[in-house]
């Protein structure tokens, strides 16, 4: 069975949306083009910095970075990195460097717990402590 109609997010166009693929026959077929520019760009010009790659191709900021993450340069023997947002150490994915994530990720990890704390007490608060003591004994099994 052929996929289903969808529009093309790049050009519009309606086309058989099978699984795996993104965008419309012509539009994939542009982008592989695109991407071979990219990486003969990149192997000629190894010390290239994306927003020069971008001037001197059709592809994308979010095209290259993609194919960062990919590893499409370390096949053709180049270790193209571009800057974490936060501290600007050179990093082939994401948004952040490793230690950026991770400070992030306790960030996060410490307001989730607030959050639920707080939740904790709004509750304890709404029902009454006796209440409470009676739903702590139902729970337990
Ligand atoms: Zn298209
Ligand atoms: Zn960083």
């Amino acid at each position: 069975m052929a996929g289903k109609l969808k529009n093309c997010p790049v050009c519009g166009k309606l086309f058989a949306a099978d699984p795996g693929t993104r965008m419309c026959r012509d539009c994939f077929v542009k982008e592989q083009e695109t991407e071979l520019e990219v990486t003969n760009y990149v192997r000629d010009h190894p010390k290239s910095k994306i927003p020069e790659i971008v001037e001197n191709t059709h592809g994308t900021e979010k095209m290259i970075k993609r194919m960062i993450a990919e590893g499409r340069f370390q096949q053709v023997g180049v270790n193209l990195t571009y800057s974490c947002e936060k501290c600007g150490a050179p990093i082939m994915s994401g948004k952040f460097c490793r230690d950026c994530m991770a400070e992030l990720q306790r960030e996060v990890k410490g307001a989730q717990e607030k959050m639920t704390l707080k939740a904790e007490k709004e509750e304890e608060a709404r029902k009454g402590h006796g209440m409470r003591a009676k739903e702590l004994h139902t729970k337990k099994k």
